[in-house]
């Protein structure tokens, strides 16, 4: 059994952000890096809104250099799964591997959210090269050109409006008779000339070549077929927030989202502290990631010395 001060789950820019303050201020954080190290950016190509870049980083890249930032300040960085949590008293226990037991005075959860994707075997294929869950990350590259949105929500009419602004396009592709957006959602795609509803349309194949998505194969409900060709692919069907572990453990919204009081990080068991995506259903990007990250390892700080 291991003891440690401070406890950082997952590897995004909340989680490295939270390493490289908290081991600044000396409290020798361990961070285990989770299922896909570097979180979701590392499946993006360029970043270009990361104040810092003028130029625009590749995302793997931002990443590699933010962990590398936090292991400059001796932040342990692990690779390993945390497989159960018990945050039913402090210290909590913590195991990782389903072996290894750590026992940690804090913990800092930055697991971030998952963006849901179809499930298409083409759609794996051309992830990005033309097939891209966040239009505000990707939108820029596909200037000029016809793209579709996937998604009858909020997000997916925000996505579907922000790139009509960019692009020549946007099929918005809905499976349903009507929108679930909001109804001013629902009024700015209706009043965006380039923007084509296909209601009752299901994707049933993203069509490319070595260059990336050339189309989409649409099914109708009423058995019909539409081929559309576009350059970019975009997801808008939801997120789920990486929060399976804390179940029944922390408070949650009711889509999963780890609940904290006010502008902190605090969640609702003392001394655990949720910073990114995991606690974040509406901003969801890197720079508002690391500034969560920043304020978890603050509070935690706080909490430590307290
Ligand atoms: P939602 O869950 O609201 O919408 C998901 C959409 O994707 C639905 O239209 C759903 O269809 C569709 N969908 C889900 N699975 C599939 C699938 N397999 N194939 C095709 N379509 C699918 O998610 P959002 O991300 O849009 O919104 C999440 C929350 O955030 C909401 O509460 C929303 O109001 C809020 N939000 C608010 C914004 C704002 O106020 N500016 C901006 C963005 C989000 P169906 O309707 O048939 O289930």
């Amino acid at each position: 059994m291991e003891n440690v001060r401070v406890l950082i789950i997952g590897s995004g820019p909340a989680g490295y952000t939270a390493a490289i303050y908290t081991s600044r201020a000396n409290l020798q954080p361990v961070l285990y890096e989770g299922i896909e190290p570097g979180g979701q950016l590392t499946t993006t190509t360029e970043v270009e809104n990361f104040p810092g870049y003028p130029e625009g980083i590749d995302g793997p890249q931002m990443m590699a250099d933010i962990r590398k930032q936090a292991q400059r300040f001796g932040a342990e960085l692990r690779s390993g799964i945390i497989t159960k949590v018990d945050l039913s008293s402090r210290p909590f226990h913590v195991i990782v591997d389903g072996s290894k037991e750590i026992v940690a005075e804090s913990l800092i959860i930055a697991t971030g959210a998952s963006a849901k994707y179809l499930g298409l075997p083409s759609e794996t294929k051309f992830r990005g090269q033309g097939v891209s869950a966040c239009a505000t990350c990707d939108g820029f590259f596909y200037r000029k050109k016809d793209v579709a949105v996937v998604g009858g929500g909020d997000t997916a009419c925000e996505e579907a409006t922000y790139l009509a602004s960019l692009c020549r396009k946007v099929y918005l592709i809905v499976r349903k008779p009507f929108l679930r957006a909001s109804k001013a959602m629902q009024e700015r795609v209706f009043n965006t000339p380039n923007i084509e509803v296909l209601f009752e349309h299901n994707t049933a194949e993203v069509l490319g070549d070595e260059s990336g998505v050339t189309g989409a194969l649409l099914h109708k409900t009423d058995g019909s077929e539409r081929k559309i060709e576009i350059s970019g692919f975009f997801l808008a069907i939801g997120h789920h927030p990486n929060t399976e572990l804390f179940a029944g453990q922390l408070e949650l919204d009711a889509e999963g989202y780890i609940k904290v009081e006010g502008g902190s990080s605090r969640t609702s068991v003392e001394g655990v502290f949720a910073a990114g995506d995991v606690k974040d259903p509406h901003y969801r990007q890197a720079i508002t990631a690391a500034g969560s990250g920043c304020i978890a390892a603050l509070d935690c700080e706080r909490f430590l010395l307290r």
